[in-house]
């Protein structure tokens, strides 16, 4: 059985699993990454970021890295995509511009090219792979009478919106692959380079894509989807799947996750397990929470439309109405003074949050100088010794 062209974003969980994705399954829109409101948003503002700059970003990226200029213009188009799309404005600014810093600061792909050209949301499809491309730059390499020869440098950037850092260099290779069936050949350069730029992380993942290593890719995936494996292979990606709420393998993963738990609700004594079986079960437990996520939502779906639902034991599941109390530090202020409360104490209860603090600070300024009145009044905050910064621990997830 042949499949394919698959589309690029699924070619990671295809290769992990082949029973994952059959027929149709493969060229469908992306379902795992379930593209969410904030991510097409983030791409929306980039694509006509990108495209109105077009020629300073060549520029600026490729050769002379100058990276002033685009928080005006990110501030001009993204009201309108964050209303679209229904976003916080704040975050969704924040996100570009983080995604933009991390770009600024890749300079080396376009190293020797004397023409490029440069593609956003470039949409190709070839016999193996269909794809879009967030950013594609072709460097054209010229004979000495002046007549383009071919590819000489080929970058490919993928704009990342993901909470969770999740490497997937199979669908960069899949872009690489793409991009150079587009560009017409192989860059002479001799790489194709790919970033995943992670803008929640501060993180680009770069990677120079042998003609080598690029063939013994598309070889591989050639092989996959001519003669795909009948066979279930559960892994971390089964949360990505769509077939993951039917099947069999994967609910026999999560079984034995749940015994390598010590049966669930039961933990693993902390004081017998060695470091590295709790690491190694760290995959499992995350697809176990995707999972109860999901009974969750069921559960509450059967509760409202069934009303409560007696478990068994005597007990019985209901919804009810929860009360969120605040209180409006405005009206409530002078009470708070005659209820006798000091500076520190009224200091102890009330917070300013620093992301609205700042949304309503660049309101009150024109564009262009909304970022230098923010910083400012952060420069006086600090200066008055009202920033406090604390550190904490957080577990994360780093790929070689
Ligand atoms: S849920 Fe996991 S094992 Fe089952 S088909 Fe999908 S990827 Fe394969």
């Amino acid at each position: 059985m042949t499949i394919g062209p698959i589309h690029a974003s699924k070619v990671d969980l295809f290769l992990a699993c082949n029973q994952s994705l059959r027929g149709d399954l493969a060229t469908e829109p992306d379902f795992a990454e379930a593209a969410t409101a904030m991510g097409t948003a983030v791409h929306a503002v980039l694509e006509q970021w990108i495209m109105h700059h077009k020629h300073a970003v060549l520029e600026q990226w490729g050769m002379h890295h100058k990276p002033s200029g685009p928080t005006r213009m990110i501030g001009d188009i993204a009201p309108r995509v964050a209303e679209g799309h229904g976003v916080d404005l704040a975050e969704l600014e924040s996100l570009c511009q983080r995604t933009l810093n991390a770009c600024a600061h890749i300079r080396e792909p376009l190293w020797g090219a004397r023409h490029a050209e440069l593609r956003a949301e470039a949409r190709i499809k070839t016999k193996l792979v269909s794809a879009r491309l967030d950013h594609l730059r072709i460097g054209w390499g010229h004979d000495r009478d002046g007549n383009r020869t071919g590819p000489f440098s080929i970058a490919v950037l993928d704009w990342k919106t993901g909470r969770e850092l999740r490497a997937k260099p199979g669908q960069l290779y899949a872009y690489a692959s793409a991009a150079c069936v587009a560009a017409g050949g192989f860059p002479s350069q001799g790489w194709v380079y790919t970033g995943e730029i992670w803008c929640r992380h501060d993180q680009v993942i770069q990677r120079k894509i042998t003609a080598e290593r690029l063939a013994a890719f598309e070889d591989k995936l050639k092989r996959a989807l001519d003669r795909p494996s009948d066979t279930y292979k559960p892994g971390a990606h089964c949360g990505f799947c769509p077939r993951a709420d039917t099947c069999e393998a994967r609910v026999a993963r999560l079984k034995s996750t749940a015994d390598a738990l010590g049966g669930l609700p039961a933990l693993p004594d902390a004081k017998t397990i060695a470091p590295a079986d709790l690491a190694r079960l760290y995959d499992k437990a995350q697809d176990l929470g995707r999972l109860l996520d999901q009974y969750y939502k069921i559960l509450n779906a059967a509760i409202e439309q069934h009303g409560p639902i007696d478990v068994g034991d005597g007990s019985r599941l209901e919804l009810r109405e929860m009360t969120k109390t605040e209180i409006d530090a405005k009206a409530a202020w002078r009470h708070l003074r005659q209820a006798g409360l000091s500076d520190e104490e009224i200091n102890d209860v009330l917070s300013v949050a620093k992301g609205k603090l700042e949304r309503a600070v660049k309101a009150k300024h024109p564009r262009g100088k909304k970022e230098s009145a923010w910083s400012e009044l952060f420069g006086v905050l600090r200066a008055a010794d009202a920033i406090r910064e604390s550190s904490y621990r957080k577990r994360e997830r780093i790929h070689a």
